[in-house]
């Protein structure tokens, strides 16, 4: 059975064994920091009681504060908080970011909830986490939060401590002292490594075929970055289906489609796909936006692109990614792909620090810098310990920052 936290271990021990990482420092690495889990009460608007879990996952604190994520889903549970929190912590030191993993979250579906009850147990969260703030540990979005969850948490902090400190919180609106251009950093920094990658492997970008798994605030933005650039995009699916063109999508009409419907399913002049059909289509590119451990050994081996950009969160698993390597497809981690959002937090704290904002332009531009940066820089240490993959030439560079970190340190 598939296991999150253990496809990330299997990823972090194979990368420690590949760049001859300490073996005192692998030890140290092998679990999290510090973890806390805690539950919030709630009053529902029926008169009802219910309590919630949650948790934090402070993954290693070496490089500096642990920062970043919230996830809120019915099925989240503290594996899957630990393995986002190892990733996490690679994300910022595979991209220079003087900060350690952290990821948190409740087990909530906030579809469920009325508006009230969610703010309540978004404010609720931040209460019990007993946060003490930005240079110790700073939550920010993930799936199932957003611009208005990480308002109320940041407003509930400020209230506690009675202080302004924008920066105890991450992904906050603009208004409250966060970054412009966050909504798109991720999912269009999925399309600037695509197209870093487009060039390595030769591969046309105009009318390139893409497909894209998941079209939520990652594959939304990305899809319109590809159809603006001139891809073809020739399949898109959110959780109730997928849709097919072999003539292109016209992504913003999805878009319109899809805040109307709710669904991608049922777009004119498209046919339904399964997840399975869109993994396995005739495409150039595929792009995994929604879930984890979807390209399995399993369907691996029906995969016809040649480029996979993981803009989910470990969307691809260890057997997998052996046997699309083999196939002589190339994979764009997660750790690089999707790491946008890292940098655009990175930016949103000295813009915080420093009380000093900057324009978009100026943001898109480091974005795009610090992610070109991060990508040549794990394909460089791949060549340099002789491996195909850039996984473990990000990973490695990530981990030889914690080692030195954590070297100087006197930890180990
Ligand atoms: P989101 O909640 O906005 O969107 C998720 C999308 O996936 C939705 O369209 C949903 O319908 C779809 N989906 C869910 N289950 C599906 C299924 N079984 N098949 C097909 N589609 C399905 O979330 P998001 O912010 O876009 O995040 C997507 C992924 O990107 C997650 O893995 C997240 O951890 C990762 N990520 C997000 C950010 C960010 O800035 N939002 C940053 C880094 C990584």
């Amino acid at each position: 059975m598939y296991s999150f936290l253990e496809q990330s271990s299997l990823i972090l021990q194979e990368a420690g064994k590949v760049g001859q990482i300490d073996p005192n420092v692998m030890q140290l690495l092998e679990a999290p920091q510090r973890v806390i889990s805690f539950r919030i009460p709630l009053k529902m608007d029926d008169g009802s009681f219910r309590v919630f879990d949650a948790h934090r996952v402070r993954y290693n604190d070496a490089l500096g504060p642990t920062r970043d994520g919230t996830r809120i889903s019915p099925e989240l549970d503290l594996d899957e908080v630990k393995a986002l929190a190892l990733i996490m912590s690679v994300k910022h030191a595979a991209g220079k970011i003087p900060a350690g993993g952290g990821k948190g979250g409740i087990a909530a579906d906030p579809k469920a909830l009325s508006g009230r009850e969610f703010e309540a147990l978004c404010r609720g969260y931040m209460r019990h986490l007993h946060s003490s703030g930005s240079a110790y540990d700073v939550p920010g979005a993930d799936v199932g939060t957003n611009l208005q969850t990480m308002s109320w948490m940041l407003d509930e902090f400020e209230s506690i401590h009675n202080r302004h400190e924008p920066t105890a919180v991450n992904d906050k609106p603009p208004i409250l002292g966060g970054t412009l251009g966050g909504y798109e950093a991720t999912g269009s920094g999925v399309f600037e490594v695509f197209e870093e990658a487009a060039r390595e492997i030769g591969l046309e970008i105009e009318g390139a075929r893409v497909a894209i798994q998941g079209f939520g605030q990652v594959g939304a933005v990305a899809a319109q970055c590809f159809f603006t650039a001139g891809c073809k995009v020739i399949a898109i699916s959110d959780s109730r289906g997928g849709v097919f063109s072999e003539n292109g999508i016209d992504v913003p009409t999805l878009i319109e489609h899809k805040q109307t419907t709710g669904q991608v399913l049922g777009l004119e002049g498209t046919h339904g796909v399964t997840n399975e059909e869109l993994i396995a289509c005739d495409c150039d590119v595929l792009v995994p936006a929604a879930l984890q451990g979807v390209i399995t050994s399993d369907n691996a081996v029906h995969v016809k692109a040649r480029l996979v950009v993981e803009a989910a969160n470990a969307p691809t698993t260890m057997e997998a990614d052996r046997i699309l390597a083999e196939k002589g497809v190339t994979v764009v981690p997660d750790v690089l792909a999707n790491a946008g959002s890292v940098h655009l937090c990175q930016m949103e704290r000295t813009q915080g620090l420093y009380d000093n904002y900057w324009d978009e332009a100026t943001i898109n531009q480091f974005r795009r810098e610090r992610l070109s940066g991060g990508f040549h820089a794990a394909l460089n240490t791949a060549a340099r310990y002789q491996v195909t993959s850039a996984r473990i030439g990000a990973w490695i560079n990530a981990l030889k920052r914690m080692e030195e970190a954590i070297k100087m340190r006197g930890w180990c």
